[in-house]
């Protein structure tokens, strides 16, 4: 990803957003990753056009979150209607795929249709895929009700068979080579794909003014890919993603990913591969199989919330007085605040595991199989969230085992995560956290996470 280039248009962005709050309705701009080397044959991926359509803006946020662009050049907008995704509805303010041809400047999504109108249009962008879930399975002739020609899902859409471009111009042989492409690896027959052409200009009223008909109508190789609303989001996920990897290909990208394109493995990292970190890594949460409340939790007084992500799917939201941690659709869980001040512990932290002494930094995860031991220092107090001896003010210096601490105040669903928490007075200085179980793996690296502002 390009930093710079990011920033710049994240004011861009913030530009408009400016003019938005100055209006009535302000919503979430979308993100723009750039990954790979910028050049004049870059692939635009667009998920979320409709916020409820997870198997799309998954796969656009795990092309940003767990591949690297080997060569050659890819933009991708994981989010594009963010309060549509967060708030699981189709279009807070009506669907936006019918958008792109004229829109009141009152619109509330104005900003964020002009936006992507202009990323579109870059010089540089040669290949646009806008990422869907449709309903059923499209069926060239019908079958039954959910096999038919009135149906969407797994299907690839052009909106004519042709345009006139010098690259990538025959759009209907594209769409048809990924179909054939993803058909070689099907999880079940039924979910075969076919071309759906809508022959948009022929007077499809509906499908004018979406957003690859305006792209086609800019010189730009356009299509919709869309995953059947029938399969679960992962099953949709593995379809766009191969979808996608097949675009590359046809545009001579390269690509590596973090895991192998399965079913089980992608569901896995759809699931528990999710972090998040606050405060500049005073701590670090795994939000796999995370509880739905978490209690007293250590927040800025002055509530601001900064915080970095391991998707950009994921944003904390303020409701009154609690924050609840937002995955795409899911809602992970709620954080009940216990207000503090912050300080700083610059030191590594000394502790003993299962009898082995160990130094870490503040935040880390240690793996527990019996026992742990943090070693008393001069200015921290230590607070283990559910250590069920009598109170004591400072539960540095003990030998802690599992049983010990009550199981109901486990950070997760499993019983196995517990929080360590550092004080220095009253100020919070950070949190390590310990598992009980080895199968958990935490490999983070919270360099390539994604900031973000409440
Ligand atoms: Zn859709």
């Amino acid at each position: 990803m390009n930093l710079g280039t990011l920033k710049l248009f994240k004011y861009i962005i913030l530009f408009s957003l400016l003019s938005t709050l100055l209006s009535a309705q302000s919503l979430r701009p979308f993100d723009l990753f750039k990954k790979g080397i910028e050049d004049n044959n870059t692939l635009l991926v667009i998920g979320g056009i409709q916020g409820d359509e997870p198997g799309g803006f998954m796969s656009a946020s795990l092309i940003v979150s767990h591949y690297t662009i080997t060569k050659g050049s890819v933009w991708v907008v994981p989010n594009l209607n963010f309060d549509s995704i967060i708030t699981r509805s189709r279009g807070r303010f009506g669907d936006m795929n019918r958008k792109f041809s004229k829109l009141s400047k009152k619109d509330p999504d104005y900003d964020n249709v002009e936006a992507i109108k202009k990323l579109i249009q870059a010089d540089n962008v040669k290949m646009i895929v806008n990422l869907h879930d449709g309903s059923g399975f499209y069926r060239k002739n019908y079958i039954d009700k959910n096999h038919s020609p009135y149906k969407w899902g797994q299907s690839s859409i052009i909106d004519q068979n042709n345009i006139n471009v010098d690259k990538y111009s025959n759009l209907y042989d594209i769409s048809k080579e990924v179909c054939d492409y993803i058909n070689k690896s099907l999880l079940k027959k039924q979910h075969s794909y076919q071309v759906r052409n809508t022959k948009t200009k022929d007077g499809d009223i509906e499908m004018e003014r979406s957003l690859t008909y305006f792209a086609i109508n800019r010189g730009k190789a356009a299509f919709a890919n869309e995953a059947s609303k029938a399969l679960p989001v992962h099953q949709r996920t593995y379809y766009h993603l191969l979808a996608l990897e097949k675009y590359m290909d046809i545009m001579g990208i390269e690509y590596t990913r973090k895991f192998a394109l399965k079913e089980k493995e992608l569901k896995n990292v759809i699931d528990n591969d999710i972090y998040i970190s606050f405060y500049d890594n005073k701590i670090n949460l795994p939000l796999s199989r995370i509880r739905n409340t978490i209690k007293y939790f250590p927040l800025n007084k002055k509530q601001i919330m900064d915080f970095k992500a391991s998707n950009p799917l994921m944003v904390v939201l303020k409701k009154k007085n609690v924050y609840a941690i937002h995955y795409g659709n899911r809602r992970v869980t709620r954080l009940f605040p216990d207000y503090l001040e912050m300080s700083n512990i610059n030191e590594n932290i000394k502790v003993k595991v299962d009898g082995i002494l160990k130094e870490v930094k503040i935040g880390s995860l240690l793996e527990v199989r019996k026992n742990f031991y943090i070693y008393p220092s001069k200015d921290l107090r230590v607070n283990v969230i559910g250590f069920s001896k009598k109170y004591r003010k400072n539960e540095a210096g003990l030998v802690i085992s599992k049983k010990q601490i009550r199981k109901r105040f486990s950070l997760d669903k499993n019983g196995k995560i517990y929080r360590i928490e550092f004080y220095k007075g009253k100020k919070f200085a950070g949190m390590l956290l310990v598992k009980f179980d080895k199968n958990i793996k935490f490999a983070l690296n919270t360099n390539e996470f994604f900031k973000n502002k409440i």
